[in-house]
């Protein structure tokens, strides 16, 4: 086992949320419906808000204004990502902690919590199960601890990637685990890691503390904070921000999420990839208050809000929340989703269809299999997209920006989208999503101008379809 690394700083790191300056954001009164308008008016040009802005956003809360914000959000996702959703699963590695964490079942003083860690044999027998149900994207989870060093979370994706079942690989491999130093982040780049997420948790220092002991290593907030500053200075520059919604007042995390995306804009010329906002979930061993809990509608403001704060950064809502909402959530501005989640430690092969709630981190909202997943979208409209072209073309980090250009989408991810869920459909699918998914792609190429770029994506869908071949990527 070896020791947590020292907590070095990234250069030039600074505490940049002040919090007295984001409660005064808040303390204005009722929005100005004028200067609402002028503000949506300017996040529909696809420009992103100033944390000013988005304070004002957040107090509009007159039934009219919410829903003029919601209209807003709803036709900025479409004409910023088009009807595609991504979509991933969670790989929950190893759940020994070091922290103390109030909301969470893997915190060390939980003594109900079973501690478990994947030998590099499970971890095979579980991406195996991922891939045998069509998953290309996973998020791998780790707790806090020196046996989680990041040369453990390198050997464990490269041991990820190697896996291969029928036509089934894992191409892009994520990490939501303790922050890392410089050498750490160097460590998983090279190991091929796609974004690198941490979650501030709190963004309110006084709810920081109360959450996160200082004597522990998460009790540490600059160093937090700074996480992927050093992401940063280290190379690796597609990262995922987060706040656990429930913690502390909604509105005081949103501004600051759009003051965590700003700065690393400003620092690095690159916003984070993806914006995560769990809310805090029932776990075993665990009471919180419920004083900040988000109410269902609070939520759907969250998303709306943040989707024309920080127009091109990914959305991701998680299956802590159940399908209906998840299903709103959608429409509002979300771009990624998992789905067939399972959460306890070794839950894809071993729990059957039950949670096993003393294995888990907290309980899950929706635990469809991901085939349902896949036929209510595509039922509802949408495209669920595999595609991992961009990121292993190297088109992240400030390449990623290129979404802003116009075509990109039309050129690159609708097409690449199109491709993924035609494999999904041939090797993965029910006969039942098959058949949605064949008239949702007909569909979609009947939509693109007749020409060349047409025919292309025809050719590809039908090699996939005809034939053994796969991975074709624009
Ligand atoms: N241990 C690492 C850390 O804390 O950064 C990595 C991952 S932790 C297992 C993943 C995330 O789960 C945390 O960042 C937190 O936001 C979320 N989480 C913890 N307890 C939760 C709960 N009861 N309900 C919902 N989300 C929770
Ligand atoms: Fe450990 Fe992360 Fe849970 Fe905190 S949230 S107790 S650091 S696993």
């Amino acid at each position: 086992m070896s020791a947590l690394t020292t907590m070095t700083l990234s250069e030039r790191a600074v505490d940049f949320i002040a919090d007295d300056e984001l409660m005064l954001c808040l303390s204005l009164g009722p929005a100005d419906p004028g200067r609402v308008r002028e503000i949506i008016a300017k996040a529909l040009t696809r420009t992103a808000l100033s944390v000013d802005e988005t304070a004002e956003l957040v107090r509009a809360d007159s039934p009219a204004l919410i829903q003029e914000i919601f209209a807003a959000a709803r036709s900025l996702k479409e004409a910023v990502y088009g009807n595609r959703i991504v979509l991933f699963a969670p790989l929950y590695v190893g759940n020994h902690c070091v922290n103390d964490c109030a909301y969470c079942a893997f915190r060390r003083s939980n003594d109900q919590t079973v501690r478990r860690t994947l030998s590099s044999k499970e971890v095979r027998r579980q991406v195996e199960a991922l891939e045998n149900v069509g998953h290309k994207r996973l998020i791998l989870v780790f707790g806090e601890h020196p046996r989680y060093d990041a040369a453990c979370i390198a050997r464990t994706v490269r041991e990820v990637y190697s896996v291969r079942a029928g036509h089934g690989e894992i191409r892009r491999v994520n990490i939501n685990a303790a922050p890392l130093d410089h050498e750490g982040y160097r460590l998983v780049k090279a190991a091929g890691i796609g974004t690198y997420q941490i979650f501030q948790e709190t963004y309110h220092h006084e709810t920081y503390r109360r959450m996160h002991p200082p004597s522990t290593r998460k009790g540490n907030y600059l160093y937090r904070l700074d996480g992927l500053s050093r992401a940063f200075e280290a190379g690796c520059d597609d990262v995922g921000i987060g706040a656990l919604f429930g913690l502390y007042d909604w509105r005081f995390e949103t501004l600051a999420l759009v003051a965590h995306a700003l700065h690393l804009q400003e620092r690095y010329g690159v916003g984070p990839h993806t914006i995560s906002f769990p809310r805090v979930r029932p776990a075993v061993g665990t009471r919180l208050d419920s004083r900040w809990s988000v109410s269902d509608e609070r939520f759907q403001r969250v998303i709306a809000i943040l989707r024309l704060a920080v127009p091109y950064t990914g959305l991701i809502l998680t299956a802590r929340e159940t399908a209906k909402v998840r299903r709103e959530a959608l429409r509002m501005g979300v771009s990624q989703i998992d789905a067939g989640s399972r959460i306890e430690i070794g839950g894809y092969t071993e729990v059957g269809n039950a949670q096993a709630i003393e294995r888990e981190q907290f309980t899950l909202g929706d635990v469809r299999r991901l085939d349902e997943v896949m036929q209510e979208l595509l039922s509802d409209g949408y495209v669920p997209s595999f595609c991992t072209a961009c990121y292993r073309l190297g088109r992240t980090g400030e390449h990623f920006m290129e979404v802003a250009v116009p075509g990109h989408v039309k050129r690159f991810c609708s097409p690449n989208a199109l491709l993924t869920l035609m494999e999904y459909l041939v090797d993965y699918a029910s006969p039942a999503t098959r058949a949605t998914g064949e008239k949702r792609i007909a569909e979609e190429l009947a939509r693109l101008p007749e020409g060349k770029a047409r025919q292309n994506i025809a050719t590809r869908l039908d090699r996939i379809r005809g034939s053994g071949d796969r991975d074709f990527y624009f």
